[in-house]
């Protein structure tokens, strides 16, 4: 089986590129430089330096005792949440950032739905000085006020979008009206493995830093390059799909995938598109998404916010259809025990999106010396106001 993107940007029967006319001419821009210029040594030369000196990688790879004693099993967390701003999405952005150049751009643009990618955003662009606008719902602008505040800090234009239900969705269609009227001086920075292709290769290739790390440091601390199985949440997939490809054609690292189930599968706030969705196109791209009869993209709903996508990246399609990853899900309060347990006993508090995969940890009977590897996407500082209406439950015994 053969897990890459094909010439035509696809993985099986899932990916392809569904954009209107006018946006042609910038997608095929991309599509006919990426490869080239990630292949470029001057490109990986400034790459690995600034996510070595900027970012703060390698991320450690850190043997969780306390919670392996917990789990009976050896677990491992893949420390993202100690990138700079605070989760893997950095990884991406600087990459990006450093192809806009190469491309001759000057202006940047970025969809926001909490705010996360669109302070990944701005911190590049203030980083290398270019100008930076970043399209986010009213709705969220009124959720997320801190990390709209951080934008604006970092230098950033945020336009509210007031159409649709004022959200993700609503903020990536404006984004792309943008791009098709500014195709000259503008790149669009795309925060997952989603969108036409190329976007969704090219993050994946990007945030793959995470597992081309983790096979030197499973080396180094476990004597082999490979573990017995790899954990990540899945929103649109990019911190899953970085964790996993490495090891995509490594048929005995099991992988598994962890999306949101909200308030429970059949509640009708969920975001657990593997169970709930079936194939159609969103963002550009054909992926399984949560949709009606009709056809008409439903709302997700998770308690955090990374997790609330309605569709995912196609090769989580892909790699759901082949069975190369198990997709599995964890409701909001799962997600909340797994996240007062990791504070509990590693002194770590993980962003709401990381708890989600170390909540399957309880379901899997591992054996003792199975090397599990948990990719932590993200650290909770971002959490803090949601963690405190949970605190009386899971108070520290
Ligand atoms: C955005 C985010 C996610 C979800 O995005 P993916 O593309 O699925 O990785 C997960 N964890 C954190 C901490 C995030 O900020």
């Amino acid at each position: 089986m053969n897990y890459s993107v094909d010439e035509r940007g696809y993985y099986g029967e899932y990916g392809g590129a569904f954009i209107p006319e006018m946006m042609y001419g910038n997608i095929e821009e991309l599509r006919q430089n990426y490869r080239s210029i990630l292949d470029n040594p001057d490109f990986q030369r400034e790459f690995a330096q600034l996510l070595k000196d900027y970012v703060g990688r390698p991320t450690p790879l850190y043997l969780a005792e306390r919670l392996s004693a917990f789990h009976k099993s050896r677990i491992y967390l893949k420390r993202e949440d100690l990138n700079h701003t605070g989760a893997h999405k950095i990884n991406n952005t600087v990459g990006q950032i450093l192809i806009a150049r190469r491309l001759g751009k000057t202006r940047i643009i970025a969809e926001t739905g909490a705010g996360q990618h669109g302070v990944a955003t701005a911190t590049v662009c203030a980083l290398k000085g270019m100008k930076c606008v970043v399209y986010m719902g009213q709705l969220d602008i009124e959720r997320q006020e801190p990390n709209v505040l951080r934008m604006k800090m970092l230098g950033a234009e945020v336009i509210p979008v007031l159409s649709g239900n004022m959200t993700l969705k609503d903020a990536t269609n404006e984004a792309i009206r943008d791009w098709i009227n500014n195709p000259e001086d503008t790149h669009y920075i795309i925060g997952s493995v989603v969108g036409p292709h190329p976007y969704p290769d090219l993050v994946t290739r990007l945030q793959s830093v995470i597992s081309d790390e983790m096979k030197w440091q499973l080396k180094e601390q476990t004597g082999r390059e490979s573990p017995d199985f790899i954990v990540a949440c899945v929103g649109g997939g990019s911190n899953a799909a970085g964790a996993f490809y490495h090891y995509l054609d490594n048929e005995n690292v099991r992988l598994i995938a962890v999306e949101a189930s909200g308030k429970g599968i059949d509640s009708g706030e969920s975001a657990a598109t593997m169970v709930l969705g079936r194939p159609g196109i969103i963002h550009g791209s054909r992926t399984i998404l949560m949709q009606d009869d009709d056809g008409q993209i439903t709302e997700p709903y998770s308690i955090s916010a990374g997790l609330d996508y309605p569709g995912v990246g196609p090769i989580h399609s892909f790699l759901y259809q082949s069975k190369r990853a198990v997709f599995d899900h964890v409701t909001d309060d799962e997600a909340m025990e797994a996240a007062f347990r990791l504070t509990h006993l590693e002194g770590i508090v993980p962003a709401l999106e990381s708890a989600h995969a170390l909540a399957v940890l309880d379901r899997y009977k591992f054996g003792e010396d199975h090397v599990v590897v948990v990719n932590l996407s993200g650290r909770g500082d971002k959490d803090m106001s949601t963690y405190m209406r949970y605190m009386d439950r899971y108070a520290a015994s």
